[in-house]
């Protein structure tokens, strides 16, 4: 049976229907044009015949024939498809997008979920996190609106609540909240004994979660072991629902005082999202780290282009931030900056005394005074050499803002305080290029503080962009690959695409593309526009070093946590261990030569 997706991509194409809406140009083996969803002098919105698929380089923006359709009517899935079956001549079937299905899975997991560890934290045992999470000041009003759970260390009763709720231990995996175990095959929650945030998606839908430690001492409290070597935060991978580049924690709550106040005060962490809501703040959000990805910017971009950040951190002395400020600014965005005490966040401010907070934010300042107070600090601008490091260290700043009325107006500002000619700034910024602007952001991700596996991440992504350049590229992953540590996604998608029987018969591109999930299809098709437009080369040759080097770090890790296992002496089976160590090491000796 085939359904009515497939059916509309099987009769129309991307390029036959995004060229009704605008003209494109051959370009390589794709087409390009200036992009319908941002202003542009020079194309960078490109379309693949080959994956039936476009991205714009520019904004961001990218996805398949639908996704095209919806953005530029403005409509949702289903009108869509709708419309795009009118042009197709087919008759739609009852409304059963299975690719919407699987998302609303997750969904209806989520809050089930949530449910239940928001139960726990409340529940007798859990009294030392509960008393601990009050400490931090957050109230029951609070805990409530934002669903705060606690996990506990064993899953029984967290499958046992889904099952009751008609959902399998499988919906768990999908909406990663837990893995199998390699050997025995048993449920493992991956955030068990930590101290649980729900994440929503702009609509108020649970589709993620993030996962404080305990504390050490709630931790001998709660009679757990204490661990160092564990991230202090972690959160669920990418699934069929959430897309974490493209998620702000606080967003779905916020979004109406957003749109009211016409600016979004952006936070590093949960807890500073929760005590500024409670302190009367309701335009706040969290973007899980300090600096901002085109997605979440993109979200914040429907309802403001003010943004005031609030981090607890030196932000002009970090390249990260420095590069999402750089982006938001190239986006459109007006950016200021709210400077708190040093070391504290504004759960801490807010917490000591609101009013502090507040004073703090009334005396936001425009991030270009700023940076420029920092040169300041940082140079000595009486000197001909002070005033060339700092409209050196201000250029790539100058040159992302987009409006160029306010960049001149910047320029004045600066010129003016460093008593130089306007002239003279001006021809630095044109020569300096952006370290980072909306033209030359595509598939370069964020540094993210409270991710360590994203090195891994961007290698999967790398690895997954050749099988689907050149399917024929999946032996070569099979065969260097022998060896998989157990919670792995790549041997998952392998599977998969080695079940759905994409190898044999050979169908190209576009269905490789589709055996992984959407948020890694829009990651893969990103790397495949760019390595095209770069005329940057997938092959045998460059996919075997990546293998090499994905597979030491798996192999690497896994020897680490088969020490870390032994030290603690918390496993029966010693000799298995050992022997484990052994082959790992082996594999790991047979790479190196
Ligand atoms: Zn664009």
């Amino acid at each position: 049976m085939v359904d009515n997706v497939s059916q509309i991509k099987e009769r129309l194409s991307v390029v036959e229907v995004v060229g009704e809406y605008i003209k494109l140009q051959k370009a390589g083996v794709n087409f390009k044009a200036r992009c319908p969803f941002h202003n542009e002098k020079t194309p960078s919105f490109f379309v693949s015949d080959q994956r039936q698929s476009w991205k714009c380089f520019g904004c961001g923006m990218g996805g398949d024939l639908f996704t095209f359709v919806q953005e530029i009517e403005g409509v949702e899935f289903k009108e869509a498809l709708q419309l795009l079956a009118r042009k197709a001549g087919i008759e739609l079937q009852a409304y059963d997008a299975p690719r919407s299905s699987k998302r609303n899975q997750v969904v209806a997991v989520g809050s089930a979920v949530a449910e239940y560890f928001h139960q726990q934290l409340l529940s007798e045992r859990a009294q030392p996190v509960l008393k601990y999470v009050k400490e931090r000041g957050i109230n029951d009003t609070s805990l409530e609106f934002f669903m705060v759970g606690y996990a506990p260390l064993a899953s029984v009763h967290l499958i046992h609540h889904i099952q009751e709720r008609g959902f399998q231990q499988q919906d768990l995996i999908d909406a990663g909240v837990g893995y199998w175990r390699g050997t025995t095959g048993e449920f493992v929650n991956r955030f068990s004994g930590r101290i649980m945030f729900p994440i929503a998606n702009s609509q108020g839908n649970i589709v993620g979660f993030g996962g404080r430690v305990l504390p050490d001492s709630v931790a001998r409290a709660m009679n757990h072991k204490t661990r160092d070597d564990v991230a202090k935060y972690i959160n669920t991978p990418q699934t069929d629902a959430y897309d974490k580049s493209a998620t702000l924690y606080g967003f779905d709550k916020a979004k109406q005082a957003i749109r009211t106040s016409d600016s979004c005060i952006v936070m590093e962490g949960y807890t500073d999202v929760i005590l500024a809501r409670q302190a009367g703040y309701e335009n706040v959000v969290s973007a899980s780290g300090t600096s901002l990805t085109q997605g979440q910017l993109r979200l914040i971009g429907r309802f403001t282009k003010n943004i005031i950040t609030a981090f607890d951190m030196d932000i002009a002395g970090n390249s990260a931030t420095q590069r999402g400020i750089e982006l938001a600014q190239s986006m459109g965005f007006s950016l200021q900056v709210v400077q708190l005490e040093k070391g504290k966040d504004p759960a801490d401010t807010i917490q000591e005394d609101p009013a502090v907070f507040s004073k703090a934010l009334k005396d936001a300042q425009f991030v270009i005074e700023f940076y420029l107070k920092s040169a300041f600090e940082n140079h000595d601008v009486d000197t001909p050499q002070g005033k060339r490091d700092s409209v050196a260290f201000l250029s790539p700043l100058l040159m992302s803002i987009a409006n160029a009325v306010e960049r001149s107006h910047w320029i004045r500002v600066v010129a003016k305080r460093l008593d130089v000619s306007e002239d003279s700034v001006w021809e630095e910024v044109k020569k300096g290029q952006p370290t980072h602007s909306a033209d030359s952001y595509s598939t370069q991700k964020q540094p993210e503080k409270h991710e360590s596996r994203d090195h891994l991440d961007t290698m999967r992504d790398e690895i997954y962009a050749h099988i689907v350049y050149d399917p024929g590229l999946i032996k070569e992953v099979v065969d260097n690959i022998p060896f998989i540590g157990a919670d792995d996604t790549l041997s998952q998608v392998l599977q998969n695409v080695k079940s759905s029987g994409t190898l044999k018969k050979n169908k190209g591109k576009e269905s490789v593309l589709a055996s992984f999930n959407e948020p890694q299809q829009r990651r893969v098709d990103a790397i495949l526009f760019e390595a095209e437009r770069d005329k940057r080369e997938l092959s045998q040759k460059t996919l075997l070093p990546l293998l090499a080097i994905y597979q030491k770090v798996i192999l690497r890790q896994e020897l680490q946590n088969l020490r870390t296992q032994i030290e603690k002496g918390d496993t029966g089976d010693y000799e298995t261990l050992l022997q484990k160590v052994r082959q790992v090491t082996e594999h790991l000796n047979q790479i190196d030569t």
